[in-house]
């Protein structure tokens, strides 16, 4: 078995108002079943999620969080402004963002954008991405998977990895439940999470510094869905989370 992954050429410095899809398919020939995967940050920047860090007036809760960990007050209301709950506060920021992702700092990124400028990640990673889909197969007429990425640290391991943020017509995890192995046992637990495995295939290619490739085509892996598919599938049930309760008695003993 094989698949292909490719880097998107050709594709320029993005800015506020910027026709993505227009932009892909400039530098791209589409077929039917291609997974079209984008870096968070093209699409924060052409949806003008930019900010300038001396606009920000930090609240309240961001000053006396900044007295605790030491980071810019107004950074902190950036991560802030974008989060749900705060799991950890020092020495890095964990949260569950306003759509349901829990990451480091909510996504907000000061690399790869203007010194001075905080580049905050799209509001809805789902509707990004269907978006950008919708459109993508309008320009082609062919049917298409896209996934919206971040790179993201991990529980565990040192080491960030490209994860999923955002879909259109994947199913985000392969249930393997009641599938066969070798020797003919039934699979009880496994669930893959594809999407995020293939978010860490294209970001091998995107890299995190000055590669300008913000776009991969991940071409042969048949993963299409006709369904509409939301992210929040790979979201762990709040009652079954045992390190976030974890992380919230860690919490109250601080405070
Ligand atoms: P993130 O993982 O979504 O936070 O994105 P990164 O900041 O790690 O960038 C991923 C890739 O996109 C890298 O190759 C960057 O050089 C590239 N990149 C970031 N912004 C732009 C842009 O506006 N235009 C182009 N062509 N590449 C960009
Ligand atoms: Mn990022
Ligand atoms: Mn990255």
């Amino acid at each position: 078995m094989k698949f292909e992954a490719v880097t998107v050429e050709n594709i320029p410095l993005i800015h506020t108002g910027d026709n993505l899809p227009s932009i892909i398919c400039d530098n791209l020939e589409l077929q039917d079943s291609d997974i079209v995967i984008v870096a968070s940050t093209i699409v924060a920047k052409a949806e003008g999620e930019v900010f300038r860090l001396e606009d920000i007036t930090p609240g309240k809760i961001a000053l006396e969080m900044a007295s605790r960990n030491g980071k810019d007050a107004r950074f902190i209301q950036a991560v802030l402004s974008r989060s749900r709950e705060v799991l950890v506060e020092k020495p890095f920021m964990l949260v569950t963002t306003l759509a349901g992702h829990t990451c480091v700092n909510a996504g907000v990124d000061e690399s790869n954008i203007e010194d001075g400028f905080l580049l905050y990640p799209p509001v809805n990673p789902d509707a990004s991405a269907s978006r950008l889909g919708q459109e993508l197969e309008k320009l082609s007429g062919k049917k298409l998977s896209v996934i919206v990425t971040d790179t993201n640290g991990r529980a565990f391991k040192i080491g960030q990895t490209g994860a999923a943020i955002g879909i259109y017509k994947m199913k985000p995890v392969k249930h393997w439940i009641g599938e066969k192995d070798l020797f003919g046992k039934v699979l009880e637990v496994t669930e893959e999470a594809v999407a995020d495995e293939l978010a860490g295939a294209a970001n091998l290619l995107m890299g995190e510094g000055a590669g300008g490739t913000p776009v991969v085509l991940i071409r042969g892996f048949d993963y299409y869905c006709e369904e509409e598919t939301f992210i929040k599938e790979m979201y762990r049930p709040e009652e079954l989370d045992v390190i976030k309760k974890g992380l919230r008695c860690l919490q109250k003993k601080v405070e």
